[in-house]
């Protein structure tokens, strides 16, 4: 089967981009390290997927994400207050720091600090993207169909089928 030529679902997709947000650029790959991922299958987010959709090899797109279609709107209950006490031990916070902290099950949860006090932290565990605006701007370096297996797990492999878990 011949390469496919435009983007389409089950279809691989190598993308060379640049991502800016609030006019900062934070993000870029260009066509030798471009992210590649099966279209179609929620492997990005879903954005930026749907308006790939369609586009040519070679094609350039700016695409501009809300919050909404892309990491989420700002959630107020995942900024949490945390006892000092509960602070990962030798750590001394500061605001703006980030890092891991576990909750009450164990679980890591990586935040923010937003605010301290004698005895309480504030910490922000949205995604550091939750709320922003994303601007793409993407071009469409390679195209090739899917193998079997990648569909059936619904994502890409790597070269000699390597697996990504
Ligand atoms: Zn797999």
């Amino acid at each position: 089967m011949s390469d496919p030529t435009v983007v389409a679902k089950d279809v691989v997709v190598s993308l060379a981009y640049k991502l800016t947000v609030d006019g900062e650029v934070l993000d870029e790959a260009g066509k030798d390290d471009a992210i590649q991922f099966l279209h179609g299958h929620r492997n990005i987010i879903p954005g930026l997927e749907n308006e790939l959709t369609g586009l040519k090899l070679g094609d350039s797109k700016k695409v501009s994400v809300k919050p909404e279609d892309g990491y989420g709107l700002t959630d107020s209950e995942e900024i949490e207050e945390i006892s000092l006490e509960d602070f990962p031990e030798g750590i001394v916070p500061e605001i703006g720091m980030e890092l891991e902290v576990k909750d009450e099950d164990g679980n890591d949860l990586y935040g923010r600090v937003l605010a301290i006090t004698e005895d309480t932290v504030t910490m922000d565990f949205n995604h550091p993207l939750a709320g922003k605006t994303l601007d793409f701007e993407v071009t469409v370096v390679g195209l090739r169909n899917a193998t079997g297996e990648e569909l059936s797990h619904g994502h890409v492999h790597g070269p000699d089928g390597h697996h990504h878990h």
